[in-house]
Formats: structure tokens, sequence, C-alpha cells
């Protein structure tokens, strides 16, 4: 899968739409201090399901939404969307219809967030795993923030695992083990639930 196009509406600083290509080879983001490429970065990992604020620099998500300026108001939603060549089909089984993946997400203020995947409804963890399968999810090691180098030579063998399990694509996996260790002690307290009533009963 390769990214072609990032399209922003109403995402902080961009608050009218605009695209940027991403062509093949490399695409280099230049601008003034405070210009909004780091935004750009932002609106990537947000796309791809990231949920923390503190990850987007803001103390909410809703602060994703352009707040406004002295000439222009603030808007009541944010939109990003990202465009992915899949004319290999490599995405998963159940995006895998088109040579085009368009993802959506769009945040609503007190409404929150909603996911499209070539126009259908789709849940955020479905838009996770895509990419977390992809090796190219919104905490991949991919996307250097700044100040993010010297972090990663301070931080602790377990967080560095984690930096290495994200690059091998096997951060899915763990996601999946997780939700599987949920529903099997939730099945675990229902059985138990069973004895009990058959101790009741006997
Ligand atoms: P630097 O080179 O200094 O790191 P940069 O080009 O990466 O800067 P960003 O940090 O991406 O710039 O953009 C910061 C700008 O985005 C600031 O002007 C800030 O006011 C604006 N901004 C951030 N959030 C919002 C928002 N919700 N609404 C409007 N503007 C916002």
């Amino acid at each position: 899968m390769r990214f072609s196009k990032l399209r922003l509406n109403g995402f902080k600083s961009f608050v009218d739409p605009t695209d940027l290509i991403i062509a093949d080879g490399l695409t280099g983001v230049v601008g003034p201090n405070g210009c909004g490429k780091s935004n750009l970065l932002e609106a990537l990992r947000w796309v791809m399901g990231e949920n923390r604020p503190t990850a987007m620099r803001g103390g909410g998500m809703e602060d994703v939404i352009f707040a406004g300026t002295a000439t222009r108001p603030a808007r009541n939603f944010a939109e990003v969307s990202l465009q992915i060549d899949n004319s290999k089909r490599l995405a998963p089984a159940s995006f895998n219809e088109s040579d085009l993946l368009d993802v959506v997400r769009r945040i609503t203020r007190d409404i929150g967030s909603a996911y499209k995947a070539n126009s259908k409804d789709v849940r955020a963890r479905d838009v996770q795993m895509l990419f977390a399968d992809a090796s190219t999810g919104a905490h991949s090691p991919a996307l250097v923030r700044q100040g993010q180098i010297s972090e990663l030579i301070n931080a602790k063998p377990k967080a560095r695992r984690r930096i290495l399990e994200e690059a091998a694509g096997i951060s899915g996996l763990y996601a999946r083990r997780h939700e599987a260790e949920l529903k099997l002690r939730g099945a675990e307290t229902n059985l138990s639930r069973v004895d009990d009533v058959i101790e009741q009963l006997a």
C-alpha cells in the first residue's frame, strides 16, 4: 500500500481544504516556523486512528478542530482523508475492493469521530488494524516527531521493544491477542456463573 494523497479540511491550522500530494520518491515539506508542517504529520497519525490527545499536542481530541483566528470563526468539524494506492491489492480482504482506498476520519464537536473507507462506515478498530498490519500505524516509527530521537535514545528496553514490534508489523497481533484474552475472561466468568446455578439446582 502506498499513500498517494492527504487531504485536510478544518484540521488544526488547515481551515480550508488542502491537498498534500505524496508522489513517488521523497516528498519534502518546507516552510517557516509555525506554518503547519508538524500538523501535517499529526493529520496522518490522526486519520490512522490515533486517539491520544497528547500525541496531537492537545488537551482533548476536539482540539484538532480549527479553533478560529481574529478574522475567521472556529469550525464545527475537522476531516482528514488519506488516499492509498492499493493497485497491488495489499490491503486486508475487507478493504480490498478497488485500486484506490480512501480512508476518511471526521470529528464533529460534541459528537466525536467517525470513519469511512471508500464511503462506507467502518469502525475505528478496523482502520487501526488496517494500518497496524501494514506496519504504518499511528504509532509507526516511520513517523518521527520533534524530540522523538532523543526520547528513543533514552527509552527503557520495554518501550524500545514496542517500537521494534511496530516496525515488524506484529502490533496488530498483540491488539487481537488482548481482545481474545478479554473474551476468554468473559467466557470464564460466564462458566463459573453456570457452575453456581448448577450447584444451586443440585
Ligand atoms: P515548527 O517549524 O516551529 O515546528 P511547524 O511548521 O511544524 O512549526 P506546526 O507546529 O505544525 O508548525 O503548526 C503550529 C500552528 O498551528 C500554530 O500557528 C498554531 O496556532 C496552529 N494550530 C494548532 N492547532 C490549531 C487549531 N486547533 N486551530 C487553529 N490553529 C491551530
